[in-house]
């Protein structure tokens, strides 16, 4: 098969799959206080998201990440997992994951933990944007910090490595970074933080809340020292390591700095669209084709074509209402994030 290239140069080998657009908490920055969750019948069944799945393994794609929503909602999640398991490390005509990787909110990860292991799973994210129960509750409107916690010891314990995943909030958490960095150095995880993106109707105004990172980093910098790495992990982070702690810190700047210049990325949303950037409205319906039966030859040429629409960036920009024509106005559980 050949493999995925848009005209930029750009491979495409890394692909997320968001697998339910229902989720347990609401985020203020994510989702609005009532949500309208899809009905059943838009949901792709894990069989067709598998065979979408497949035929991107065999064109090349090594890295994919489950995400949604809240993955670890979806009923019988194990059984997905451990159909794409069978990709991993087995080179071959119909291609490998070299990772498979999972981002959830952690409130189910204790349950979930060593299903993750046996299905080959590595490493994980989990998103903690406070280590305050009052404020973590605030944030997520219906989270518990508890049971996060406990999905993070349970992961840790299961052989996973973790990466806690912090969107950064003016005003909101912005005097918990150096918490949060001292106690990942604790529990032997690494630390990524975001910025808000623009994206979605949260009933929430983002502009006072966003946070460029380039300040963040320059304010850690005065107590902590932060050695830049040129390691890269498939994703767009940029990571540095935190010498007193020994672990990683890692940026995510869409705002502030263009990470699409080596974007290797696409996105696959809960019900078949596929999503070439995060950043624009355009998707390519891979629904309705796989529920016609085409076959993967056909399949694959649908993927070839929008692959070669990839843009060249993303252009978010805060502030932006959600009836500005610009504005990213789908929800980041319904891609992913
Ligand atoms: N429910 C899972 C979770 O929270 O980890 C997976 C899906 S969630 C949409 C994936 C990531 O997107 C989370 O780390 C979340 O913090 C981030 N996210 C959601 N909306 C965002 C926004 N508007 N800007 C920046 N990050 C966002
Ligand atoms: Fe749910 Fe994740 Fe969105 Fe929070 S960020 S509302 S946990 S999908």
């Amino acid at each position: 098969m050949t493999p995925f290239q848009d005209s930029f140069g750009r491979s495409v080998t890394y692909l997320r799959v968001s697998v339910t657009d229902r989720c347990d908490m609401r985020c203020v920055y994510c989702m609005s206080e009532n949500m309208e969750f899809l009905p059943k019948a838009e949901i792709l069944s894990f069989e067709e998201l598998e065979r979408i799945c497949a035929a991107f393994i065999r064109s090349g794609v090594t890295r994919l990440r489950v995400t949604g929503g809240e993955p670890l909602v979806r009923r019988d999640i194990g059984s997905f997992f451990s159909a794409l398991g069978k990709y991993i490390h087995k080179p071959g005509e119909g291609g490998h994951l070299e990772e498979l990787t999972l981002t959830t909110n952690g409130s189910r990860l204790s349950l979930h933990a060593d299903m993750l292991r046996r299905a080959g799973v590595r490493r994980v994210n989990v998103s903690l944007d406070s280590l305050d129960f009052e404020r973590f509750s605030r944030i997520t409107r219906r989270g518990r910090l508890d049971q996060t916690l406990e999905g993070i010891r349970a992961a840790r314990n299961a052989g996973l490595a973790v990466r806690i995943n912090t969107v950064a909030m003016a005003g909101v958490n912005d005097d918990e970074f150096d918490a949060l960095l001292s106690w990942c150095g604790e529990i032997g995880a690494d630390l990524c933080l975001i910025e808000t993106m623009p994206m979605g109707e949260t009933g929430e105004d983002r502009t006072d809340r966003y946070l460029p990172l380039s300040t963040v980093r320059a304010d850690l910098a005065r107590r902590w020292t932060l050695e830049p790495l040129s390691l890269r992990t498939g994703g767009p982070a940029r990571y540095m390591r935190v010498a007193e702690t020994g672990r990683l810190l890692g940026l995510i700047t869409p705002m502030t700095h263009n990470f699409c210049e080596s974007c290797n990325r696409v996105r696959l949303s809960c019900t078949g669209q596929f999503y070439t950037c995060l950043g624009h409205e355009g998707a390519t319906d891979l629904r309705r084709p796989v529920r016609d039966g085409v076959d993967d030859a056909e399949l694959l040429t649908l993927v070839h074509d929008a692959i070669g629409r990839k843009p060249k960036g993303h252009d978010f920009v805060i502030g932006r209402r959600p009836d500005d024509p610009a504005a990213i106005r789908r929800h980041m559980s319904v891609t992913g994030g």
